[in-house]
């Protein structure tokens, strides 16, 4: 008989873990619980299309509600689980009810990054995660003239392009002296900085946002230059926080993220964890990883459910570690962003075609080499660019 296996979160990294452990043959009860009252749904589009044409957000569903009857997956969705007991093997739920576990996953993604500054809870003032983040967000941009987002990351820039193509008037304030700064290198930034300055943008580099202010609602901000911005609407996209609070709670090793193995363990015996919320060890990179990212979430799902079912004796032979090569894209305007690697500690930067024809593609090296591609509107590149970091990072990889 098959244990019961227990998620926590039913999101990108959920979904997949319970269809590979279906597809290896796990027989036993596979439960996902949820705060959001959704089944698991793809987030990339809530800044692109999503947020552009605005539809029934079951076009977001990664299967149909059938799909998962099908594959006898129960959900517990619009309840928070409020606390996981990793002793009693059991994870208890805000609404009071407790769930015993064989195997419990934890797979709660993370949250936008809320600012400590004066007039943050004003009506006006909006984060995108979720789809509910969506259908607050839309009708409020659809009377909106002047939008101000904080955060020059690829979700603020993904939703300054959605929002400046209706023609309302945009200002980004980013922080740091360039956008993208986490997960791109100076000549992609500057590439994206320009192309947004020529469709009117308005982007601060340097800009530090110190208060909101409005009577009922948000109407203005200001930066830590002394300077007022007018805003109808101001977005935050500065950024995510893994939700590690039952892990902390639990006692559970966590530094933003969940720590766990390559094979997806945690400090607790019969706990796993998955996706955003967690914090791997890469020996690819030599050190622990967070990553924000759907293939994160799938991949490291795929390898957690190898090691769920290896237990259970269904796939014989050892686990494979996960240790991968990331990846991510971005949409903004017409231009596909594909970005493989990371480009920290980079030595050489190498530009490959033309970015005013904006095709091209930008190759990060250390020690020779090659350690990330971004590539612009150019998939084959980004497409090879993924076996050749794997060949050129892979000694380290095999210590
Ligand atoms: P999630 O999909 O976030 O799912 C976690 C779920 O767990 C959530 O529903 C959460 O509410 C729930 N949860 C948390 N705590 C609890 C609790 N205590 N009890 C019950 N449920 C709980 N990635 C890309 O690769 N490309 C992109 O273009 C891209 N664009 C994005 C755009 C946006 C606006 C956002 C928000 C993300 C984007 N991402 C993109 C990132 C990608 O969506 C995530 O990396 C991916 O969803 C992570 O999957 P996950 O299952 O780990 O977490």
């Amino acid at each position: 008989m098959s244990e019961s296996i227990v998620i926590v979160g039913a999101g990108q990294a959920a979904a997949q873990l319970a269809i590979s452990l279906r597809q290896g043959g796990h027989a036993g009860i596979i439960r996902a619980i949820c705060d959001e009252p959704y089944l698991p749904y793809q987030r990339p589009p809530l800044s692109k299309k999503f947020l552009a044409e605005y539809r029934d957000p079951d076009s977001l569903f990664l299967r149909p509600a059938t799909f998962w009857n099908d594959q006898n997956v129960e959900f517990e969705l619009g309840v928070p689980a409020g606390a996981v007991d990793p002793r009693q093997h059991r994870v208890t739920l805000t609404d009071g009810r407790e769930l015993d576990y064989g195997t419990l996953v934890l797979a709660t993604g993370t949250s936008a990054r809320v600012l400590p500054v004066p007039g943050i809870e004003l009506p006006g003032v909006f984060s995108l995660r979720r789809i509910d983040d969506v259908v607050a967000l839309r009708p409020a941009l659809n009377d909106a003239h002047r939008v101000v987002i904080v955060g020059g990351g690829y979700i603020g820039l993904e939703v300054a392009a959605v929002v400046r193509t209706e023609g309302r008037i945009v200002t980004v304030l980013e922080a740091e002296d360039r956008v993208l700064k986490r997960v791109t290198g100076p000549a992609t930034s500057a590439f994206f900085d320009r192309y947004h300055r020529e469709h009117g943008v308005d982007i601060r580099l340097g800009a530090r946002l110190t208060a909101i202010e409005g009577d009922t609602r948000a109407s203005s901000v200001w930066l830590a230059s002394g300077e007022m911005l007018p805003a109808d609407l101001v977005l935050v996209a500065a950024g995510a926080r893994a939700n590690d609070d039952l892990a902390v709670a639990a006692g559970l090793p966590c530094q933003d993220g969940v720590l766990v193995d390559e094979l997806a363990r945690t400090g607790a015996p019969d706990v796993f964890a998955v996706g955003d919320c967690t914090r791997f060890p890469s020996r690819r990179y030599g050190r622990r990883l967070r990553l924000e990212s759907v293939q994160n979430a799938i991949d490291q799902a795929k390898a957690a459910a190898t090691t769920i079912l290896a237990r259970e004796a269904r796939a014989p032979g050892k686990p494979q570690p996960y240790d991968p090569v990331p990846w991510f894209w971005s949409d903004q305007y017409d231009i596909k962003l594909q970005i493989a690697g990371l480009t920290d500690g980079y030595e050489t930067i190498d530009t490959i075609g033309d970015p005013a024809a904006a095709r091209f593609s930008v190759e990060y090296r250390s020690g020779g080499r090659l350690i990330a591609v971004d590539a612009v509107n150019d998939a084959r590149a980004h497409m090879l660019s993924r076996r050749r970091i794997a060949e050129e990072t892979a000694t380290e990889a095999v210590s």
